[in-house]
């Protein structure tokens, strides 16, 4: 009997302190200023790296990123990345078309982590509503920019990507090969 007493106390003693909490939480906020962001009078600063928009961005010579690798379009999980490889007279490959159906895209980001070159990057631009779901396939037109997004200064292009044309050694950052002899004891 004794027992069951006690253990009737120590729930109702749990349910007051529960309770007690709960009134003090919402005390607590009756008397703090109300934070009303006033959108869109008033757009809050989103981390660079929110996942909105996608952009197709250009190296530092102003030449398209780009170089229709299709490793966006096979990593992309919705599959609305699509696009037609074409290679200039110089070697250097590029996108003919490249389009992005936005009524499918989920903002994961998987494209922007498979590009090899930099070029398509998600940017913190959320704004872009539309009254037709046609209007949310953008073409590359739409998508490319004029500047480099978050990294101005990679240009894919000093490191790999044409044929190699000229000897060993002479490239850009490449040194002169091992003459293998020389390391004979
Ligand atoms: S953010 Fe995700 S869903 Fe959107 S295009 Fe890139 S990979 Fe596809
Ligand atoms: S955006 Fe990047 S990953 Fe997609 S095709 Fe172009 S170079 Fe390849």
């Amino acid at each position: 009997m004794a027992k069951e007493e006690s253990s009737i106390a120590k729930t109702a003693a749990e349910m007051v302190k529960g309770l007690a909490g709960s009134y003090a939480v919402t005390l607590k906020h009756l008397f703090r200023k109300p934070i009303t962001e006033q959108y869109p009078e008033y757009k809050k600063p989103l981390p660079a790296r929110s996942r909105g928009r996608i952009i197709l961005t250009v190296d530092p010579d102003g030449d398209e990123r780009c170089v229709a690798c299709y490793l966006c379009s096979a990593v992309c999980p919705t599959s609305c990345i699509s696009m037609e490889s074409r290679e200039r007279d110089d070697g250097r490959r590029h996108a003919a078309w490249f389009r992005i159906n936005f009524a499918r895209c989920i903002y994961c980001g998987l494209c922007e982590e498979a590009c090899p070159t930099l070029a398509i990057q998600l940017t913190p631009d959320f704004e872009f509503c539309k009254d037709d779901i046609l209007k949310f396939v953008y073409e590359k037109e739409d998508l490319l920019v004029n500047h480099g997004g978050r990294n101005q200064e990679y240009n894919f292009y000093r490191h790999a990507g044409l044929s190699e044309k000229g000897e060993k050694g002479t490239h850009i950052n490449e040194k002169p090969p091992v003459d293998v002899k020389s390391n004979m004891p």
